[in-house]
């Protein structure tokens, strides 16, 4: 289970890395691939609505740099951190819907999703948080 604490650990320094003044929410993503990559991201705050979230940037990131958008066992897991800025104190936090849906299009049901409540890591799929995906 070294790969999880090593995604927290990642996950929790980009967080600090945020652009988050209007919701003060602070959040950081660590995405590892199958060969053992990781891309990290957190959510960048706009005036207007195009926010954009950590997971989105991990994966964007991921793709700009060569990682597969059409392989879906590419990728393994991405853990999902949050607090409140001047706080260190991490909650659980999961994706929000249109990350899911965006997920949804470029990894497995079986995708690892990986949040930490305080120091406990706690684990879903994508399948559990979303079974229902759009696809057409
Ligand atoms: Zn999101």
């Amino acid at each position: 289970m070294l790969y999880k604490e090593k995604l927290l650990s990642m996950a929790k320094e980009a967080s600090y890395n945020a652009y988050s003044p209007y919701s003060g929410f602070c959040v950081g993503t660590a995405l590892l691939t199958k060969n053992g990559k990781i891309y990290t991201g957190c959510n960048v705050e706009n005036h207007g609505i195009q926010s954009i979230c950590g997971e989105r940037v991990a994966f964007t990131k991921a793709f700009s740099e060569g990682e597969p958008s059409d392989n879906r066992d590419n990728y393994v897991a991405i853990m999902v951190v949050g607090h409140n800025r001047g706080s260190d104190k991490f909650g659980r936090t999961l994706p929000c819907g249109y990350c899911r849906q965006f997920m949804f299009e470029f990894v497995n049901p079986d995708f690892k999703i990986l949040t930490c409540e305080g120091d406990e890591i706690q684990e879903y799929t994508l399948q559990q948080l979303l079974p229902l995906g759009f696809e057409f």
